[in-house]
């Protein structure tokens, strides 16, 4: 975990909530991440676990989502996110990520903790037409559009 700053202790933060042992990957499964976990408590911090596909409206388990274009490109409307056997969600995804912004609003969350890779949650890399690419999921890219400053964590298991 290397975020730029450090968070006061006390301090909320957004987490997503596989991280934190919930199995709510499209899977059914959970990246319960013991070394953030353990972070998190040693610097003090308040995880806020928040899963965008779920709140988006999308079932557990679902088919897997990849995004169709950079995440910035699809919260412009240029782009979408599809299932591996067609299906547009893009709304869905859509609700997810502004359902975090909401909440990062309405508590004052400064930072989240996102799952590397996921064309939710990835922060450096997530899914492009089936390929691990560098850029950020359609969550991590507003929250960063609106000052949020995300950290990827791969989900470590010790
Ligand atoms: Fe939900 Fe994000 Fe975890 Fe995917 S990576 S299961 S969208 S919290």
């Amino acid at each position: 975990m290397s975020d730029s700053s450090t968070p006061a202790p006390g301090e909320k933060v957004l987490v997503s909530a596989c991280l934190l042992g919930r199995a709510c990957t499209y899977k059914a499964t959970d990246n319960d991440d013991a070394v953030l976990t353990r972070e998190l408590a040693e610097r003090g911090l308040e995880a806020v676990p928040f899963c965008p596909e779920e709140h988006g409206g999308l079932s557990t388990p679902r088919p897997p989502a990849d995004l169709t274009a950079p995440a910035e490109s699809v919260l412009a409307g240029t782009g979408a996110v599809r299932t591996h056997d067609g299906r547009d969600v893009t709304a869905e995804f859509l609700r997810g990520a502004d359902g975090a912004l909401e909440i990062c609003q309405r508590l004052g969350l400064k930072r989240a903790f996102l799952k590397e890779r996921s064309p939710s949650c990835g922060c450096a890399t997530t899914h492009i037409d089936g390929e691990v690419v560098e850029g950020p999921g359609l969550t991590a890219a507003l929250l960063q559009e609106n000052g949020v400053e995300c950290t990827g964590v791969e989900g470590r298991r010790d």
